[in-house]
């Protein structure tokens, strides 16, 4: 399977993945695919019926067994195959992650890296899903924790990654023996579609893993099947909540990753050659819409001078357009409702007394009038009450709060009600430790802007940005995906 040279300009209309199968969906229902860029449709995505989740799940049930019984080392060879495919076709899925998505082909690029390193780090899993085991815990007994997969398991994604954020499970999900049902995106389906064609060219038996299109009806038919034992989520907060419950009260593992609001703080020693560059990628990288994405700068004491005017000039420079063009720093957001919803941010920003040092709302971007983009944009003299320093805005609009000190820094976002990333410039090590300590978010970035754990670490969050126990990747994946069970033998 080689390299696609061109991107398409029309993938036309999505199919579900079922049981090693292309299935047409027969929904009356679907939306137009857009590329956010351009403004125009690229492809159209069924929104499918409860009885296509159905077919779906039972193919994956039916499946089950024999793959659970494959050996682990077989397993992770099928991993091997699609690492390769993934690896070979990394620029093709970067193009299209562009495409549908909006953001830059460098961004892209990453994201398409993450994704093999998740398939890498599963690939381990004949190590990793060893359980333990200890002799003679009484007299001639012996114990031991033996790890087994569990059946079916179901992941719903958001539309910031449309190829990375599947990856957070699925190779982990299969890897552990299990099988496996997505719902990706509505907004985003294309990438996981051809991901789905790589997973075909793999060799994984059909139904181990399924693809369906659709939305909150695909959704609830899977948080209602039976045979779906586990559910992996990642999106906004209020969904985030309600599938946790829904599930969880059927019995169903749940781990559930939601929104965020995250808040940067540079103390008077940072390096502002260094921390700037870093605040453009934090707040503008992706649009602002990363669920790590900085949206809150808490500038202590005397750097918040020079650095507002430093931030805020870097920021202007910023060249916003189509991703595909190499020379862009920034495309637009995704469609033209979030774009509404971000310009209603800035209102209110203005009406609640926020200066606007860094007006993004009239960018304009040659080619593409009907693309939605948003220019970066900054507040100065936020303050924490404001809604644009309380609720995530998911766009490229940042808010800077001067502040006396370290202690009102931590007050302000041990206030917030989202607990995902937080990061800390300075050269101070006990600051560092200081903040490290006594934050209670889940990333934590030192002298880094965006605080992505790798794949061989769980992609953690607190308070209401995540629901559940268990995080996304490294060791908890192993946990999530697996089930421990304790023998305990003697032999007479
Ligand atoms: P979203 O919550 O609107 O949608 C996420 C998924 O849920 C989609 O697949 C969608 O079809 C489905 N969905 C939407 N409404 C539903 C409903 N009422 N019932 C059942 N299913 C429903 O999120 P989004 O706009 O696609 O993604 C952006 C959000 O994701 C942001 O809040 C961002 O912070 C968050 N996010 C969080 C993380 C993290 O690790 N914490 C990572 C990426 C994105």
């Amino acid at each position: 399977m080689t390299v696609l040279p061109e991107v398409k300009q029309d993938y036309g209309r999505m199919c579900n993945y079922i049981n090693g199968q292309w299935v047409e969906s027969g929904s009356a229902r679907e939306l137009d695919v857009m590329n956010p860029s351009t403004g125009e449709s690229i492809g159209t995505v069924p929104l499918s019926t409860k009885k296509e989740v159905d077919e779906a799940v039972e193919a994956a049930h039916n499946a089950f067994w024999q793959w659970r019984t494959t050996p682990p080392i077989n397993r992770a060879r099928v991993l091997m195959a699609l690492r390769e495919l993934l690896e070979k076709n990394r620029e093709e899925l970067a193009r299209i992650v562009v495409q549908e998505h909006g953001k830059t082909i460098d961004d892209a690029r990453g994201e398409v890296q993450r994704a093999i390193e998740a398939v890498e780090v599963a690939t381990g899993i004949p190590s990793l899903m060893m359980g333990y085991n200890l002799e003679d815990v009484s007299a001639g007994i012996d114990e031991y924790c033996i790890r087994q997969p569990l059946g079916v398991f179901a992941a719903i994604a958001p539309f910031n990654f449309p190829l990375m954020v599947p990856f957070w499970f699925l190779p982990f999900a299969i890897g552990c023996g299990n099988t496996f049902v997505l719902k990706p995106s509505e907004q985003v389906p294309i990438s996981m579609q051809r991901v789905m064609s790589l997973v075909e060219a793999a060799g994984f038996p059909p139904g181990v893993v399924n693809l369906v299109n659709g939305d909150k009806e695909a959704v609830d038919g899977l948080l209602d099947n039976p045979k779906v034992v586990g559910v992996s989520f990642v999106g906004s907060s209020p969904v985030a909540r309600y599938i946790y419950r829904r599930a969880s009260e059927q019995g169903k593992r749940v781990q559930c990753q939601g929104g965020a609001k995250n808040f940067i703080v540079a103390m008077p020693d940072a390096d502002l050659d260094q921390t700037v560059p870093n605040l453009l990628s934090s707040f503008f990288g992706s649009a602002g819409e990363r669920c790590l994405a900085g949206s809150v700068l808490l500038a202590v004491g005397d750097v918040y001078e020079p650095l507002k005017d430093k931030f805020a000039a870097a920021a202007a420079k910023m060249k916003v357009g189509y991703g595909l063009d190499e020379s862009v720093d920034m495309g637009p957001v995704i469609s033209k409702s979030h774009r509404d919803r971000i310009l209603g941010y800035i209102d209110k920003g203005i009406a609640e007394g926020a200066k606007l040092i860094l007006d993004g709302r009239q960018v304009k971007v040659a080619n593409y009038p009907e693309g939605y983009y948003v220019g970066p944009t900054i507040f100065d003299k936020a303050t924490p009450q404001m809604t644009i320093a309380r609720e995530e805005i998911f766009g490229p609009v940042g808010a800077i709060i001067p502040v006396e000190d370290l202690e009102e820094a931590m007050g302000i976002i041990d206030d917030c009600p989202f607990g995902n990333a937080a990061s800390i410039f300075t050269g101070s090590g006990k600051a560092a430790r200081t903040f490290q300590y006594t934050v209670r978010c889940g990333n934590i970035g030192i002298n880094i802007g965006v605080a992505a754990p790798m794949a061989f670490f769980p992609f953690s969050g607190m308070k209401d940005s995540f629901f559940g126990d268990l995080h996304a990747q490294g060791r908890d994946a192993f946990n999530f995906f697996t089930e421990r069970k304790v023998v305990i033998t003697r032999w007479f």
